[in-house]
C-alpha cells in the first residue's frame, strides 16, 4: 500500500464502556483523506461517544487508533489536537468577550519579540485573522477585532472552521454545527464544510438534519446501540428514507 493510500483514520474494534453501559460495540471505522463522512443514529446510538473517543476527551476501553498508519495513544484533547484532529462542537470554545483574531489563536497566540517578554504578535494575528475571513467566505467586511459575541452563530461556526483550516487540522470534527441556525447561515456553513474538503481536509459531520447531511457528505455511516450498522451508504445512491429505515432499524422490520 502506497504511503497516499494509507487512511487519515483507522479506528480498529473500539469499545467503550461507561461502567456497565456498553456505548461502542466493537467500532471500526476508516476515514480516507478528503472525505465529508456523515455521523448518523438516534439518540444514544454512541455517536458522541465515538467522536469523544477520537478527539481525545474520554478514553476507549479497548481498541486501536491509528492516523497515517501509525498506532496513536491519545490520552487527552492535546494529543488529538497535535495528532492532527480538531473537534467543534455546536457550542464551540469561543469565548465570546474576546475579538475573532485572539479566537482563533486561543491557545496559540502568535508572539512578537524576545520570548521574556511574552509580547503578544497582535498586529499579525489581526492580519492572519482578515486573510481567514476571506478564506471561509465571510463577505461582510467584518474586522478581525470585532468580538465574538456580536457575531451570529453561523459566523461563529465559520470562525471555528478557519481555526481548523489554519492550524492545518487534517480531520476536522464537526458536531451540530447547523443546529439553530437559518436557512441562508446553513448554506454558508455547509459551504465552509466543502471548502475545507476541497483543500485536502478530512471531516466527519454530525447533524440531525438528514436533509443538511445529504447536502454535504461523500459517504454515511449509520451507528445503533453503540454498533456501526451500515459505513458505505452514498447520497447519490440512497435515499432519505432508505437511511432513515436504517437509522430505526425499519429495514430490518420490512
Ligand atoms: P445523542 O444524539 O442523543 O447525543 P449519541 O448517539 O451521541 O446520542 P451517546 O451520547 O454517545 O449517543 O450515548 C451512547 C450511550 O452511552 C447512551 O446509552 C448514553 O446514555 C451513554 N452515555 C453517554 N455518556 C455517558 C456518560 N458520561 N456516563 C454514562 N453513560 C453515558
Amino acid at each position: 500500500m502506497s504511503a497516499s493510500d494509507t487512511p487519515l483514520v483507522e479506528m480498529r474494534n473500539i469499545e467503550k464502556f461507561y461502567g456497565r453501559i456498553h456505548a461502542l460495540k466493537n467500532v471500526n471505522l476508516t476515514i480516507p483523506r478528503g472525505e465529508i463522512v456523515g455521523l448518523l443514529g438516534d439518540n444514544g446510538a454512541g455517536k458522541s461517544t465515538l467522536i469523544k473517543v477520537l478527539s481525545g476527551a474520554v478514553p476507549y476501553t479497548s481498541g486501536e487508533i491509528r492516523i497515517n498508519g501509525q498506532p496513536l495513544n491519545l490520552r487527552s484533547t492535546n494529543d488529538a489536537i497535535d495528532a492532527g484532529i480538531e473537534t467543534i462542537y455546536q457550542d464551540s470554545a469561543l469565548v465570546p468577550q474576546l475579538s475573532i483574531a485572539r479566537n482563533l489563536f486561543l491557545g496559540r497566540e502568535l508572539r512578537s519579540g524576545p520570548r521574556f517578554l511574552d509580547r503578544l504578535d497582535q498586529e499579525r494575528m489581526n492580519q492572519v485573522a482578515g486573510e481567514l475571513l476571506k478564506r471561509v467566505g465571510i463577505s461582510k467586511n467584518i474586522p478581525p477585532t470585532t468580538p465574538i459575541g456580536s457575531l451570529s452563530g453561523g459566523e461563529r461556526q465559520a470562525v471555528a472552521i478557519a481555526r481548523a483550516m489554519y492550524f492545518d487540522s487534517e480531520l476536522i470534527i464537526l458536531d451540530e454545527p447547523t443546529n439553530n441556525l437559518g436557512v441562508a447561515e446553513t448554506q454558508g456553513v455547509l459551504r465552509f464544510v466543502r471548502d475545507a474538503r476541497d483543500s485536502g481536509h478530512s471531516c466527519i459531520f454530525i447533524a440531525h438534519n438528514i436533509h443538511h447531511v445529504f447536502q454535504v457528505v461523500d459517504r454515511m455511516v449509520v451507528m445503533r446501540r453503540g454498533e456501526i450498522v451500515a459505513d458505505d451508504l452514498s447520497p447519490k445512491t440512497s435515499s432519505i428514507q432508505d437511511v432513515e429505515d436504517i437509522i430505526t432499524g425499519e429495514h430490518i422490520a420490512a
